[in-house]
C-alpha cells in the first residue's frame, strides 16, 4: 500500500485524525464522507447527531434535563425528532 503524503504525513497525530484533517480540508463529513455543512467537520445527518449527543453529554453532566432550546442547530435536530 503506498503512503500518502502530504501536510500531515509528518504530524505527530493519530491515523484516524490525519484521516480527519484530510477529509475536512475537502470538505467532506469525517463520519462518512458526504459534503460537510456550515465549513464544518460534518455531513448534515452527522453535524445534528453531534449537536444531540453534546447536549445529552453537557445534561448528564449537570445532572437534570436541559430543554434543548438553545442553538439552531438543537432545534432543527428537534425538527426531526432526533431528540
Ligand atoms: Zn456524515
Amino acid at each position: 500500500m503506498k503512503k500518502i503524503i502530504d501536510e500531515f504525513t509528518d504530524l505527530r497525530i493519530s491515523r484516524q485524525y490525519k484521516y480527519q484533517l484530510r477529509r475536512r480540508k475537502e470538505g467532506e463529513c469525517i463520519l462518512c464522507g458526504k459534503k460537510a455543512v456550515n465549513r464544518g467537520w460534518f455531513c448534515m445527518a452527522h453535524y445534528l447527531k453531534t449537536s444531540v449527543a453534546n447536549h445529552k453529554k453537557y445534561a448528564r453532566l449537570k445532572g437534570r434535563r436541559i430543554k434543548p432550546s438553545a442553538g439552531k442547530w438543537l432545534r432543527l435536530a428537534r425538527k426531526k425528532n432526533l431528540v
